[in-house]
């Protein structure tokens, strides 16, 4: 039987029928409110499945003491429920101390949903835990592609977040299929890579660039970049990782002619769909000029971080919040380009009407973006329609 995760019971623990009404619609208004709500956001497939799976182990395993390696998703809400389900953690900010090394076959281990490091999942095989492998399949597309660059001699380079839990596990997997990558966060990065490509810039130099993490001890650019094939992180900027494929493609045409490219240069494109679809969503949603744009999800999340970055093209002021407690008189957000956490003032525009957009993160529960529209019509004084809370099917 194909297995449909969105109607699971664990599903909807998190909706909000308000979210899903404005989510079908796109839009609502109320007096001098206008919201604007992407058509695609919050939980993704992989999401729901990495839930259901979760509570599918609580039922099989109920007796067992049972934890996560490490966050199951980027939402602390979510994590803080994992905690009231009685799971615990392996690593991370909430891991408990010794827990880990403490591991045998009584326990029973979840991977998250964005995978885990090979050196991880050889330690869980040896000590014969029961395993419960969440890794979504869109994470294992870049993987499959790494090796595919391995065998034929190419050094992966990644458009990802030295760091980010399915970074390291991809780079964890290069290593141990005996390859070679180079992690590239962004344009500027990426345009220093170009630059050494073009012979403009020392390899010496491009690694100084580069985050001190962004390939392996020994990574030496005249040798390992050659051949050059790209993945990306499945939850970057999908615009974005299609500029630095770009600007790489045309640095090894400079170097190596239209000819010799075809041998030098693999571009294969692993953003997942819901990533795609959450940012084609939310580009729809600020086409239409909001006074600003609101995107809800954990601070850690990725795909959240680049969801906010979507408005910045049409100067649209954004900002990203975990939820409604970031809106108490001044507005709390991440910069989304240091990744600082800010305190705004005067956040809220007094020119009426108002119209907002909205997104939230493939990690963030309905639940928690329902509260936070909830709240701005509360502080612009509207009264939202009152919707029947949906029930899951028998
Ligand atoms: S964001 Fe994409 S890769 Fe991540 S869990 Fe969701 S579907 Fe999978």
């Amino acid at each position: 039987m194909i297995r449909t995760y969105e109607d699971s019971d664990v599903r909807y623990t998190y909706r909000d029928a308000l979210v899903e009404s404005l989510r079908s619609t796109g839009e609502l208004k109320v007096g001098q409110l206008h919201l604007l709500m992407s058509k695609s956001l919050g939980f993704c497939w992989g999401v729901d499945r990495a839930l259901a799976m979760v509570k599918d182990a609580c039922r099989e395993y109920p007796n067992r003491p049972k934890w996560l390696l490490s966050s199951l998703i980027h939402n602390p809400t979510v994590n803080e429920d994992m905690l009231k389900l009685g799971i615990g953690f392996l690593h991370g900010p909430y891991a408990v101390q010794g827990a880990y090394e403490d591991l045998s076959e009584k326990d029973v281990v979840i991977v998250p949903a964005f995978s885990a490091r090979v050196e991880d999942m050889e330690i869980l095989r040896a000590r014969n835990v029961t395993l419960v492998d969440t890794t979504c399949p869109w994470v294992i597309k870049p993987h499959k592609r790494a090796q595919r660059y391995i065998k034929e001699g190419f050094t992966t380079v990644i458009h990802g977040m030295v760091g980010h839990d399915e970074t390291l596990s991809t780079c964890s997997l290069v290593e141990n299929s005996g390859g070679q990558y180079l992690v590239v966060h962004d344009k500027m990065e990426t345009q220093s890579l170009a630059a050494f490509l073009r012979g403009d810039l020392s390899g010496k130099m491009l690694m100084k660039w580069l985050h001190r993490d962004a390939a392996l001890p020994g990574f030496d650019p005249d040798v390992h970049l050659k051949k050059v094939g790209i993945i990306n992180q499945t939850t970057m900027l999908a615009t974005e990782s299609r500029e630095i494929g770009d600007i790489i493609r045309l640095a090894l045409l400079q170097r190596d002619g239209e000819e010799g490219l075809q041998d030098s240069f693999r571009d294969f494109d692993t953003i997942c769909r819901a990533t795609q679809d959450n940012q084609d969503a939310a580009t729809e949603a600020v086409k239409e000029n909001p006074d600003f744009f609101l995107v809800v999800g954990g601070y850690d999340s990725s795909n959240t971080k680049n969801l906010a970055r979507v408005g910045d093209d049409r100067n649209i002021p954004s900002y990203h919040i975990e939820g409604v407690e970031c809106l108490q008189g001044v507005i709390t957000h991440r910069d989304r380009v240091t990744g600082e956490i800010l305190q705004t003032a005067d956040w809220l525009p007094s020119a009426r009407p108002l119209k907002i957009a909205f997104s939230a993160g493939a990690s963030t529960p309905d639940t928690i973006l329902g509260a936070v529209v909830r709240h701005i019509a509360e502080l612009v004084g509207e009264s939202l329609p009152v919707f029947e809370e949906p029930t899951p099917k028998a």
